[in-house]
């Protein structure tokens, strides 16, 4: 079966978000932690919690994906935004525990002008300092288009990330494919090259998410602008061969397109539709 949902807001709680979620038909979805520019999380209300994981057990929710904030930078230049992503991530991380087993997605960071050798060397650091033995999340990756000096729009950033950090096991890639696309690697005509490159390289026992988006931009044009399914130019039938991939179709898959509760409603039923 195929495990498909969206970005929606957790401002009213998780319970709120996975009833919402039922009632578009599905079984994940991906919120941010805090608000995407930053600042403080929300406290945890544990009676929410405590509901939502019984909720979503009877509701055979796949796994979930937490998305870190944009600000979020651990190979920034300024040593203060480092320490804020060490912040933000430790505690993200603590507060993952309570929704145990599932993803934390961040941007792998933009190296500003360090290179991306240094880019990558920091990335590392931080995530050696505080990844634990202990926890139960899977720190994700995500699959970048390169704009600016953005780390991890080719699989083999990706792939010296994941060399160097200690705890390999709690690592794992979520694939964007608005971003990959953008990246130059061609999902629309090559996508068992595509997914054969990302085996070889970094491995597809790493591949543990999606993020399922249409592109506004094109090919290898490093920007980074998501469609609606079908309004890009990746295109709906690309999207749908790629959902139906051997190595993808068992994924969490999640919508980050341009669309209020009611467009995602209808995407996912296309897709449900589409699946074989
Ligand atoms: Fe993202
Ligand atoms: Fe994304
Ligand atoms: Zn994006």
């Amino acid at each position: 079966m195929l495990h498909i949902g969206c970005h929606l807001s957790i401002s009213k709680g998780f319970e709120h978000i996975a009833k919402e979620a039922v009632s578009i038909s599905a079984d994940t979805f991906q919120f941010f932690t805090r608000n995407p520019q930053g600042g403080k999380a929300k406290d945890l209300d544990l009676k929410d919690i405590e509901q939502y994981r019984s909720y979503a057990a009877t509701h055979h929710f796949a796994p979930i994906v937490a998305h870190a904030p944009y600000t979020l930078n651990p190979c920034s230049d300024n040593p203060q935004t480092r320490e804020f992503a060490e912040m933000v991530f430790t505690d993200d991380l603590r507060r993952m525990e309570h929704v145990p087993n599932n993803y934390y997605n961040f941007h792998p960071g933009s190296h500003v002008g360090q290179g991306s050798a240094q880019g990558v060397a920091m990335i590392i650091d931080l995530l050696n300092k505080i990844l634990s033995p202990m926890q139960t999340t899977t720190v994700l990756l995500e699959t970048m288009s390169g704009k600016g000096s953005e780390v991890g729009a080719t699989f083999e950033e990706l792939a010296q990330i994941i060399a160097g950090v200690n705890l390999k096991e709690k690592m794992g890639v979520c694939l964007d494919t608005c971003h990959v696309f953008a990246a130059g690697y061609d999902i629309v005509n090559q996508l068992d090259d595509v997914l054969e490159k990302f085996d070889k390289i970094i491995g597809l026992e790493r591949l543990k998410a999606v993020h399922l988006n249409d592109s506004l931009m094109p090919f290898a044009s490093h920007k980074d602008r998501h469609a609606k399914i079908g309004e890009g130019l990746i295109g709906a039938e690309a999207l749908v061969r790629f959902i139906n991939h051997p190595s993808i179709k068992n994924l969490p898959l999640i919508l980050e397109t341009p669309n209020e509760i009611d467009g995602y409603a209808k995407e996912i039923e296309f897709l449900r539709h589409q699946a074989i």
